[in-house]
């Protein structure tokens, strides 16, 4: 039996469109007509005043570290290679948070309050996955 590999993401309908701006080098959100909030993960209302009216908006892609842990062991063999790697919590300049990677800098020179800007990696065939470096 092979080792699991990596996890790729698999678009649904509610999140092609996060993944094609992606892969245009564009962190897409959904954004509040009705409100003007910006939310993520993706989801058919607002999360802050239940309306329908969803668009997708680019974003800056900037934010900053608001916690982290460093990656030293991973049970998964396709990881061990990378480790050590961060995990962040990334505050999105428009507000909400993202659970992704910090690279371009040895994990353990990360600091909580960071800028950092949004950066695409080649993951599978068909994905860009959302990381973020140091400015
Ligand atoms: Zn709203």
């Amino acid at each position: 039996m092979d080792a699991p590999g990596k996890l790729i993401p698999v678009p649904t309908q509610e999140t092609a469109p996060f993944w094609e701006g992606c892969k245009a080098g564009e962190l897409r959100l959904q954004r509040c007509a009705d409100c003007g909030r910006y939310q993520f993960p993706p989801q058919s209302f607002c999360r802050s005043c239940a309306g329908g009216r969803l668009a997708w908006s680019a974003t800056s892609g900037c934010g900053k570290v608001l916690s982290y842990t460093i990656v030293y062991w991973s049970p998964n063999p396709a990881y061990a290679a990378d480790a050590p790697y961060s995990l962040a919590l990334i505050q999105l300049n428009e507000g909400p948070r993202m659970l992704t990677n910090v690279t371009g800098c040895p994990p353990r020179q990360l600091q909580i309050g960071m800028e950092v800007k949004v950066v695409f990696e080649q993951c599978g065939p068909a994905i860009m996955l959302p990381k973020f470096q140091p400015l």
